[in-house]
């Protein structure tokens, strides 16, 4: 029996967006959490490409926000081996320079957009419009 049919007409609350971030700098790291947690996205945090690999294998993402140099595997080759392993949760490069040959060779690493650092606010939020499900009514800070 269905006992909620009256609330049939209020939207149901919107689940959290869930973010991995994956950055090497603690700077970055704590302005991109800040930008994500005033947007009530829910993240987890990886160091390097290779643990980004490892919570994509375990985890269950709407956007991944991948710095393009970290140690041990950067963003580029994370992404090429996430492709390559059929993952389709939408990449968007994070990198201190907005330069063409940057932003081809995040596009044939098999990433989808290019935020460049530091993030603005403006950028964050056309991110978030263009690859989840949370629209413009996001949050102010
Ligand atoms: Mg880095």
């Amino acid at each position: 029996m269905e006992l909620h049919a009256a609330n049939t007409n209020t939207p149901a609350p919107r689940k959290a967006v869930h973010v991995l971030l994956a950055e090497d700098n603690p700077v970055n790291a704590r302005l991109a959490a800040a930008l994500l947690a005033a947007h009530t996205c829910t993240f987890d945090l990886a160091e390097n490409g290779r643990e980004a690999l490892h919570h994509l294998e375990t985890g269950n993402y709407d956007l991944v926000l991948m710095d393009m140099r970290m140690p041990e595997m950067d963003g580029l080759e994370a992404t090429r081996q996430y492709r390559a392993q059929g993952g389709t949760t939408p990449i968007v490069a994070l990198t201190a320079n907005a330069f063409d040959r940057d932003r081809l060779a995040c596009m044939e690493a098999g990433m989808n957009d290019f935020l460049a650092k530091p993030i603005t606010l403006e950028d964050f939020r056309g991110v978030l419009a263009r690859f989840t499900h949370h629209g413009p009514s996001a949050s102010a800070i």
